[in-house]
């Protein structure tokens, strides 16, 4: 899936120099031990050559059954005559070995052709971090959106359940190749953020490159770009996630000043992200007419022609929690 490139490339690295690393450190550990006990370099020369007997046995293929044993039981011999010696001079039975933090994929980050677990984890870790949603991240997911606050109303709160239903089917069949664009509307308070949140939580651990963003952040960024600092922005990033990301979610559109800079800014991330096949989840206050009220046609037909509308209803859940944990 489309892993945030930023983020791929410095975990490369990072397993690149960690390897190293590794290896380096076991050599000096190496040359500390054969400067220790000069004995151990005739060790090391034997069970070379064991290991070479093995390695060539197994390339010629045929009937060498017996010699691989017996070179296979005395570089046993050989290893179990090491840790002997390591240990009667004070060192650890495994001092010469090379100390891999994952043992796994030895530091490479991959096993068996693919990613290995340990570093599919530091990328959906650094995704959380490059979304601009970490600390949300954190702490919300489908399983924590309660639909006992919307419970008082049956009917709000079957609409809730159904909406529910709807971002987690969104989230699980999340796919780059059917992108898929949605509109969250309701007031304050009913869950949009709590459900776009998980909806990112799950897309980034899919392995898919997840960029949040309030639309006053997003419109400053841009404006910055404008004024020279292509660099820079609010978010430090530049412009190009808001187009190259899987999914874009823009947070409280209607909050931002629109003129006519900040017009043709969404439009161009609206149409741009539409016309790639990127998805994009938009959050409101507003509603239909508001939003049509406030935004030229051009924006709201895109909007309204290719989003999928998910109106969030009930009373501001955020009092209902105050309340009961008082
Ligand atoms: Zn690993």
């Amino acid at each position: 899936m489309g892993y945030n490139q930023a983020n791929y490339t410095r975990i490369r690295k990072e397993y690149e120099t960690k390897y190293l690393r590794a290896r380096e450190a076991a050599d000096l550990r190496r040359s500390e031990v054969l400067f220790a006990i000069p004995e151990m370099a005739e060790i090391d020369r034997a069970l070379g050559k064991t290991g070479l007997v093995i390695m060539n046995a197994a390339m010629q293929g045929e009937d060498v059954g017996e010699r691989i044993e017996e070179a296979r039981l005395e570089n046993q011999a050989l290893q179990e005559r090491k840790r002997q010696l390591l240990v009667a001079n004070g060192f650890p039975a495994d001092y010469t070995e090379v100390k891999y933090e994952c043992p796994l994929c030895q530091d490479e980050g991959f096993y068996e052709f693919k990613i290995c677990t340990c570093m599919k984890k530091k990328l959906v870790e650094a995704a959380y971090e490059s979304s601009g949603m970490a600390h949300l991240l954190r702490t919300q997911s489908f399983e924590s959106f309660d639909l006992s606050y919307y419970a008082e109303d049956p009917r709000t709160a079957a609409h809730m359940k159904r909406v529910l239903d709807i971002t987690r089917e969104y989230a699980e069949t999340f796919d780059l190749a059917t992108p898929a664009n949605m509109i969250f509307m309701g007031g304050t308070g009913l869950g949009k953020t709590h459900l776009s949140t998980s909806i990112a939580r799950a897309v980034i651990e899919k392995g898919c490159d997840v960029f949040y963003a309030g639309a006053i952040t997003l419109l400053s960024d841009f404006e910055m770009q404008r004024y020279g600092n292509s660099a820079g922005g609010e978010t430090g990033l530049g412009t190009s996630q808001y187009f190259d990301c899987d999914l874009l979610i823009i947070d409280d559109l209607g909050t931002e000043v629109i003129n006519q800079f900040t017009a043709t800014v969404l439009y161009n991330v609206i149409n741009t992200r539409l016309s790639r096949k990127k998805s994009t989840i938009i959050n409101t206050n507003f509603g239909q007419d508001e939003l049509r009220a406030k935004y030229a046609d051009r924006i709201t037909s895109r909007i309204f022609g290719e989003y999928r509308v998910i109106p969030f209803v009930g009373k501001d859940v955020r009092m209902g929690k105050i309340h009961r944990n008082n």
